[in-house]
């Protein structure tokens, strides 16, 4: 299973593709991307089993933009169905998750008692309710992830993307690894620096407990305390 996510100058479609393929070593049942086009438009792709079924998915149904966000899933809470698989949209959020939300059950209540019922069986959709709640209230991307990741409870690395927003993105991670890649004018987000190796070789490895906020021009850091914070960025050499 793995997590990535692109602010790119190109077509993203593909090259999350090609990131997924190099984190396929890790397992997975289902795969999906995200993008978010040039007149904003938020859309996904998603399918079962291998990774040749989202790419043939793309050539029969493409998705245009340069921001996305792309996953491999290993089903925790779910059958693997493509209804269960990721990137899970609500509103205008978009979002991939690795790992397990433990208390989304009690996410669920919360959410219906606000009148947002789940439409699949996985856990991580209560992200993406969530979040896409507390935007209907009025909050900013930025603010209504926070809001989320304070009620989170489990393990988890979160790839956010937003409908309207070409130029953001925004990562989490909590017992789940994720790293950020540095390019010129583009940025990224990873399971790994394998997953990134494509792309660039400048990486920053998340702590647990931040969350980073990402425009492709750089990338903010905060710590758990959500205090804005510098980790070291390092050149990391996987071979190609
Ligand atoms: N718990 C989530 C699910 O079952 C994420 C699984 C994963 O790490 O791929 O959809």
């Amino acid at each position: 299973c793995g997590i990535i996510g692109i602010l790119g100058k190109n077509q993203v479609a593909p090259q999350l593709v090609e990131a997924l393929k190099r984190l396929e070593y890790r397992g997975y049942d289902s795969a999906g991307v995200a993008t978010v086009d040039g007149e904003g438009r938020l859309d996904r792709r998603r399918a079962v089993g291998k990774l040749v079924n989202l790419s043939d998915l793309l050539v029969l149904d493409p998705l245009e933009g340069r921001a996305g966000i792309g996953h491999t899933r290993w089903a925790t809470h779910g059958a693997a169905t493509e209804g269960n698989a990721h990137p899970h949209k609500h509103g205008p959020v978009a979002v991939v998750h690795n790992g397990i939300i433990e208390n989304f059950r009690e996410l669920r209540t919360y959410l219906a008692a606000n009148g947002i019922a789940a439409q699949t069986e996985t856990d991580t959709e209560t992200v993406a309710l969530l979040t896409g709640l507390h935007m209907a209230q009025g909050m900013d991307p930025v603010q209504a992830v926070r809001a989320t990741l304070s009620r989170l409870q489990g393990a988890f690395a979160l790839a956010f993307l937003f409908e309207g927003e070409g130029d953001l993105m925004i990562g989490a991670r909590k017992g789940s690894p994720l790293a950020l890649g540095h390019g010129d004018g583009e940025m990224f987000l990873g399971s790994d620096a394998i997953a990134l190796a494509p792309f660039t070789d400048r990486i920053t490895y998340l702590e647990d407990g931040d969350h980073v906020v990402i425009t492709r021009e750089g990338a903010a850091i905060f710590d758990a305390n959500g205090q804005q914070t510098n980790r070291e960025t390092a050149r990391i050499d996987v071979g190609a």
